[in-house]
């Protein structure tokens, strides 16, 4: 029988070739772990960093949806978010079907979402109940669920399915799996508030609309829009009639309580895509997207309507309103297309002249 020297030199023992042979299998066996180890550390890496230098929460909804699912190789994805996150964006709202594998859920009343009740991650067999109710295909034989905690509250939830039975199993390692979970759910977070203090600062504080900030940013996005689309796009230019004796005569609380009362009557009349704004003092500016001059001056004359048939009450104090009303429209198809900013202040020029018509020609009036 051949043997081979130890490469101990201080024993001189020798070791049998077959044992020799079974130890060089397990040190390859280990190199190859380690060189895989190697590339998936790499990987989460990369990964962490590409969550990490998201810049808003669009961004970072991506890259957990559509770019994890690519860097790690996993068929099936599902990013169940508490609602909350979603109801707070009220100025610019995520539209949930740009995103694709994001459901919402109230997870303060859905915590049978979780497998692990404590928080922890789940590796192993599919929950059947759980993995229909999020959609996962149903040939999805071994499941991942990374709870995304911060600060003792639920975040989200980052459920991954696989086809192969080998692919998540109760035994593997979690380390990689659970600094992940706690690296999305920190940049989560991070994304949540920034969006937050960023839709805070396009909200008017008396009224609770958009600021003209915001509608500065709104008119050319959706002039931008219209004119890609081909769409058309109209604008309404809302001024209180009078309303400085309102001041004069009930004082300037009574005013502001006007204006917070006509801003949460307007509201209702528009649809879930029409963007209301205080353009500035008692003036108020609309964005009607995909919207005729025919159809913007039909509700112009609806909001002006419904205002002047209405009795306000506020401090003790019964007082009427009424409006001037100016309407302008663009046609996406034939407007300006190489300077968009042009064409958006165009409208909103048009529709402020129209409201001097109405002044003009006595008040409580649409002009367009
Ligand atoms: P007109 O029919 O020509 O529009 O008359 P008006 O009195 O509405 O127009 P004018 O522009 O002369 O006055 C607007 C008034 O709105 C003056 C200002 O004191 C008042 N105003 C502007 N912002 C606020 C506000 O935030 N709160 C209150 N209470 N009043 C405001
Ligand atoms: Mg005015
Ligand atoms: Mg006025």
């Amino acid at each position: 029988m051949t043997y081979f020297n130890s490469t101990n030199k201080n024993s001189h023992k020798t070791v049998p070739e077959s044992k020799y042979k079974e130890l060089q299998k397990q040190f390859s066996g280990l190199i190859e772990n380690a060189r895989l180890n190697e590339q998936l550390f790499k990987r989460f890496s990369q990964f962490e960093a590409r969550l990490m230098e998201s810049k808003d929460l669009t961004t970072l909804l991506n890259a957990m949806t559509t770019e994890f699912g690519d860097y790690f190789e996993v068929p099936y994805l599902k990013l169940v978010l508490d609602r909350k996150i979603f109801d707070q964006l009220r100025v610019t709202p995520l539209n949930l079907n740009d995103f694709e594998g994001i459901l919402t859920f109230d997870l303060t009343n859905c915590s049978h979402l979780l497998i692990n009740k404590s928080g922890s991650l789940y590796m192993g067999a599919t929950p059947k109940r759980i993995s229909s109710e999020i959609h996962i295909p149903i040939n999805t034989l071994s499941f991942a669920q990374l709870p995304l905690i911060r600060n003792n509250t639920l975040l989200g939830i980052l459920n991954l399915g696989s086809p192969d039975q080998e692919r998540f199993r109760p035994d593997m390692a979690t380390d990689f799996l659970e600094r992940m979970a706690l690296i999305t759910a920190l940049c989560l977070e991070n994304a949540c508030n920034m969006e937050q203090v960023r839709q805070l600062s396009l909200i008017d504080g008396l009224t609770g609309v958009c600021n003209r900030r915001a509608f500065d940013d709104i008119i050319i996005q959706e002039t931008s829009s219209a004119v890609r689309h081909q769409r058309q796009l109209s604008c309404l230019f809302i001024d209180i009639d009078h309303f400085k004796r309102i001041n004069d005569h009930y004082g300037h609380q009574v005013g502001d309580e006007a204006l917070k009362q006509l801003s949460a009557q307007v509201k209702p009349l528009l649809r879930r895509s029409d963007h209301l704004a205080r353009y500035g003092g008692e003036e108020f500016a609309i964005v009607l997207p995909e919207t005729d001059l025919q159809h913007a001056n039909l509700i112009a004359e609806r909001i002006r309507k419904n205002i002047a048939e209405s009795e306000f009450s506020m401090l003790g104090q019964q007082l009427k309103m009424t409006l001037s009303i100016g309407v302008a429209s663009l046609n996406g198809s034939t407007a300006e297309k190489l300077n968009i900013e042009d064409t958006a202040h165009q409208l909103i020029k048009s529709a402020d002249e129209q409201v001097y018509e109405a002044k003009k020609t006595g008040r409580n009036r649409v002009c367009c």
